[in-house]
């Protein structure tokens, strides 16, 4: 039996429990803390290594308590099978019992970290659908990047200083491996250090340096929750140079989101797989039904339905929905 309530439950599996409840494995597909809450009372920890060392670096209590998985594994008698799921360092999908494949987050385009999710063949498919609206179709990645490393030239060459703000998990190492590219170490916020750290340590070569003196920098790259229109001020009267903020997210698509942030240039970079890309993963993976959870869980359950012809439903619309007895 399948139950999802702030978290999935298969049998003795929990997969990203956040409700406080715990089985005999508690699978964790990344360490965004949306997945992953370091509960006192969390044992039996299963992960990947990568996301073992990002869980570790700020929660060392639970270094006896986790478990690196390896790509397959049998626990007692579930089969567990990790797939990249090309969201951030160490994000896995699961595929249970070799019937089963969940997602957590996934990006189904190459990046210039890491490869798109895997796809692998399954009966049953339970899908992230974060953005799961067609509102949501991003432009290339190419022209994403592209359109960044215009906008940095041009400020770099009038002598602003450029602010980009992004999750300090994920984002932030995208970025500074894109202005690397053009050449350029930027300044980063203590998380965003911490964490590009874990990264170096699993093999990336990110360049990059704490932040001391912002007069001394090009380009900034910060927690996007510390970006605010206060700190552009700020900086601005601080420096006496102009801040040029940018943010990088999905949500950039959305006219609301944006027109809140008139004063900050946005760029749709996000690490989740947009509209168009959760329908080419389903359709790759070829499942006989599917559930989706998180974001736009109805509009995409509905989409993959018309579009695919597929069967699909949210996991977390109603009672009936949470336990799905008849497939498993
Ligand atoms: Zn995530």
């Amino acid at each position: 039996m399948l139950q999802f309530n702030k978290g999935l439950f298969y049998r003795d599996l929990a997969i990203d429990s956040l409700n406080g409840h715990t089985k005999k494995f508690n699978l964790v597909t990344h360490a965004h803390s949306d997945h992953f809450r370091p509960l006192k009372k969390l044992r039996n920890i299963y992960v990947s290594k990568e996301t073992r060392d990002l869980i570790l670096r700020e929660n060392s209590f639970l270094r006896d308590r986790t478990v690196v998985l390896k790509n397959k594994n049998n626990l007692e008698n579930h089969k567990i099978e990790l797939l990249n799921a090309g969201h951030i360092l160490g994000s896995s999908q699961f595929l249970l019992d070799n019937k089963l494949l969940v997602t957590g987050d996934i990006c189904f385009e190459d990046s210039l970290l890491f490869k798109r999710a895997d796809v692998v063949e399954t009966e049953n498919l339970v899908i992230e659908a974060t953005f799961g609206s067609p509102d949501y179709v991003f432009p290339e990645r190419k022209q994403i990047y592209s359109n960044m490393v215009e906008f940095v030239e041009t400020n770099i060459q009038k002598n602003n200083l450029v602010v980009f703000g992004g999750y300090s998990l994920g984002k932030n190492q995208e970025l500074i491996a894109l202005l690397n590219k053009m050449g350029i170490e930027p300044g980063v916020s203590e998380r965003t250090a911490i964490v590009s750290e874990v990264y170096n340590k699993n093999g990336f070569n990110l360049k990059f340096h704490k932040t001391e003196e912002a007069n001394n920098e090009e380009v900034l790259v910060v927690s996007s929750s510390h970006l605010s229109s206060d700190l552009v001020y700020a900086l601005q009267k601080s420096l006496r140079r102009k801040v040029v903020p940018a943010l990088c997210t999905g949500w950039a698509q959305n006219a609301f989101f944006s027109s809140r942030l008139r004063n900050f240039y946005l760029f749709p970079l996000s690490s989740h797989a947009d509209f168009s890309q959760l329908l080419s993963f389903v359709q790759e993976v070829k499942p006989k039904q599917v559930f989706t959870y998180y974001g736009f869980d109805k509009e995409l359950a509905f989409y993959i339905q018309r579009k695919l012809r597929i069967p699909a439903r949210p996991l977390n619309k109603s009672k009936e929905q949470t336990f799905l007895t008849e497939f498993l």
